[in-house]
């Protein structure tokens, strides 16, 4: 998608330091973070939302939470408190599929 900020950043037409990369899934920090810990779990492909998700992505969505439990290890989070977000709707400002890793104290709901 040619104006869809997420597909720049994973082209990288927009520079920006990935936490974690693979053929699917890219991770970077939220750039206006809710949390102590705000990462987004971004798959490669462009997928406009949750309502474009069907059978034909599971194996995409296992790796989405296998990279998240990799995530909240290597960020400590495991005895703490941490949640996973998608935003639909209005809610949803970013049309790209997006996962919100959130971790220790937030803010404010995403
Ligand atoms: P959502 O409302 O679920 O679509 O969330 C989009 C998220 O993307 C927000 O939390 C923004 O702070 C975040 N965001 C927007 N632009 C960037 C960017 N260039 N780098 C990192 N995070 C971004
Ligand atoms: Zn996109």
């Amino acid at each position: 998608m040619d104006q869809c900020i997420f597909c720049k950043i994973i082209n990288k037409e927009i520079p920006k330091e990935f936490d974690y990369e693979s053929d699917h899934i890219v991770v970077f920090p939220d750039i206006n973070p809710s949390a102590d810990v705000h990462l987004l779990i971004v798959p490669k492909k462009h997928i406009s939302g949750m309502g474009q998700l069907g059978r034909e992505h599971g194996d995409l969505l296992i790796e989405v939470y296998e990279v998240v439990n990799k995530l909240v290890l290597e960020n400590n989070l495991r005895e703490d408190l941490y949640r996973v977000v998608v935003n639909g709707g209005k809610a949803q400002h970013i049309p790209h599929l997006h996962f919100h890793l959130l971790g220790g104290q937030w803010k404010k709901y995403v």
